[in-house]
């Protein structure tokens, strides 16, 4: 995991400056990823496309041990910098990326040679070397009508506190060898069956040093026209303890434990479809897996894009325009502030091992990564690509209001036997998932609040598989009993979601119609009057977000006016949670 410092010098390379020769050494992956192929020339000898079988398989093919075997031979590597050797058979980068383009090939042997193994090589100066490769691997759709592909990946690359120290132990097991595992194990695992849509897996290389080898591989498919669907960017997805220090929002203390909950990172709030994807992720799994699992996880959609300070491979295809979000452990070993004197975290230091040894007997007797928990978070990845591969297309709506109710109206892919209809207020999750059977394009969505209701809304096949969700809409509902509906206030400042909140918010204001002022900004006041925060905000008509990075350890109740022209407009209760 890479950490921001001046995030645009560093990432001069995401604006794709640097990077020349992005390629991909095997053409027909490349051909496939864009669409250009005969699905027939990839059909499996035994055709398993049924979402509710393969939901079950993925059950019990997802093995720990396997994700153990991956995670001890990345990390047998020693050192997977960006910069380190690329000609060792044991040792360095080189070695690490042919050993997974191999595995690649093995799985798609055993699998009617259906997966497609190939390199995505760019030439950048990155710690004194000047040619890159990400390996990635493509299991083609059986349906090229749209053309679409899902993105599964985990940068590869390893760090210890020298960015570019190609020589100290930096075997990265938490960060990143957990991500790469798991992008691993959905190959050797999904290659059984056919999806609709191509899903193709990618491990990245150059993450720490500015998230090159994402940016390569967003600019290569912009340039080729590969419409990607959703990204699934997995860091530091292993790990179970909480060290002296994480990034906020933190974990709760050290060597405290989560092995129940993961957390869910993307851009933006209201219509954003990052958010979409990550609600997509979790309805999924809590349809379809949740009541079969024997430890349940619970999924935590964040409001920023990723914890402060940090950055992500889903960051540069966010950039480019494609729908990501990245999945990351509820615990970390570490904020990476590896320059404080005072980091005695493992995370970015040759500490980043799969275990310790505390007696010395020679064997492992604690393990930092936790093999069943890497597994849950491995199937909630399979799950959500699955479906985003098997899926029917998204719908489209308008939305209005009459008392007490939603009225939606669908405008686009109205043939589908059922839809979904997801309603939220407060939260970057939906309140309610709500069931329509089709026939009709017109739903109204009996609801029991009032104020600001957000709706999305989804296909769902005759397999019973929803589609991503549809872009927001959002209106104001007024109560049922409410012969006269209220007249909309020219300006309304809405309840901050999440509320309460641990460490980041999203503030909305909502303009009906077009305002004429000079100055407006949004005042934070803790309960004695201080103002701890003062944040301009722009008052175009419709919906205007800002995010209001609190910090952490500063629980309590703060008020925030908005205040246009020196008048404050209204002022509402925010309550912040450790
Ligand atoms: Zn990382």
């Amino acid at each position: 995991m890479k950490k921001l410092i001046f995030p645009l010098l560093l990432s001069a390379p995401l604006l794709g400056l640097a990077q020349t020769a992005i390629t991909s050494t095997d053409s027909t992956a490349a051909r496939v990823m864009m669409g250009n192929y005969d699905p027939a020339a990839y059909a499996a000898a035994t055709v398993i496309n049924d979402p509710a079988i393969i939901a079950a398989e993925l059950r019990s093919a997802i093995s720990a041990d396997s994700l153990h075997k991956w995670l001890d031979v990345l990390g047998s590597f020693q050192n997977r910098n960006t910069g380190s050797d690329t000609i060792s058979a044991v040792r360095g980068i080189g070695a690490a990326r042919r050993w997974i383009f191999s595995k690649f090939s093995e799985f798609s042997a055993r699998n009617d040679n259906r997966l497609i193994p190939s390199y995505l090589q760019f030439d950048e100066t990155i710690c004194d070397i000047t040619r890159h490769r990400n390996v990635f691997a493509v299991l083609p759709g059986t349906d090229t009508s749209d053309r679409s592909v899902i993105l599964i990946e985990g940068h590869m690359d390893s760090r210890c506190v020298g960015l570019c120290d190609t020589t100290c132990v930096a075997k990265g097991m938490e960060d990143n060898g957990s991500g790469t595992a798991l992008v691993m194990e959905l190959a050797r695992v999904m290659s059984k069956y056919s999806f609709k849509r191509t899903i193709v897996f990618v491990a990245t290389t150059s993450e720490e040093q500015g998230l090159n080898g994402a940016n390569a591989f967003a600019v290569y498919a912009q340039a080729h026209g590969i419409k990607i669907k959703g990204v699934l960017n997995n860091d530091v997805i292993g790990g179970v303890v909480c060290g002296h220090t994480s990034s906020p929002p933190s974990c709760p203390g050290f060597k405290q434990v989560d092995s129940t909950q993961v957390r869910l990172f993307s851009f933006g709030g209201f219509n954003s479809f990052h958010k979409g994807l990550s609600r997509f992720i979790k309805l999924e799994y809590k349809e379809m897996q949740l009541p079969f699992a024997t430890v349940p996880m619970a999924i935590s959609i964040m409001t920023a894009e990723d914890r402060t300070g940090r950055g992500g491979d889903h960051i540069p295809f966010r950039q480019k325009g494609f729908v990501a979000m990245r999945f990351t452990s509820a615990n970390e070993s570490g904020d990476a502030n590896v320059s404080s004197t005072s980091y005695v975290d493992r995370q970015h230091t040759s500490s980043d091992s799969i275990g310790v040894d505390n007696d010395l007997n020679g064997s492992l007797d604690e393990y930092y990564v936790d093999f069943n928990y890497l597994s849950r978070n491995t199937l909630i990845n399979a799950n959500a690509a699955a479906m985003m591969a098997l899926g029917p297309k998204t719908p489209d709506f308008t939305l209005s209001a009459t008392p007490g109710t939603l009225n939606v109206n669908l405008t686009a892919e109205t043939g589908y036997p059922q839809y979904r209809v997801g309603v939220r207020t407060t939260t970057n999750d939906w309140d309610s998932v709500y069931t329509f059977s089709g026939g009709s394009t017109t739903f109204n969505v009996p609801v029991a609040g009032t104020g600001n209701h957000i709706v999305s809304v989804a296909s769902v096949d005759d397999k019973g598989v929803e589609s991503l969700f549809s872009k927001e809409l959002q209106t104001s509902v007024v109560a049922g009993f409410d012969l006269v509906p209220a007249r909309k206030a020219p300006i309304e400042l809405l309840q901050n979601a999440p509320n309460p909140a641990d460490e980041a918010t999203m503030i909305t204001v909502l303009v009906n119609g077009h305002q004429a002022y000079k100055e407006a900004f949004l005042s934070i006041k803790d309960m004695n009057g201080r103002e701890v925060r003062r944040m301009p905000v722009s008052l175009e008509e419709g919906v205007n977000e800002v995010i209001y990075d609190h910090g952490y350890n500063m629980s309590g109740i703060y008020i925030y006016s908005l205040v246009v022209d020196g008048k404050v407009i209204d002022s509402k209760r925010m309550t912040f949670t450790n």
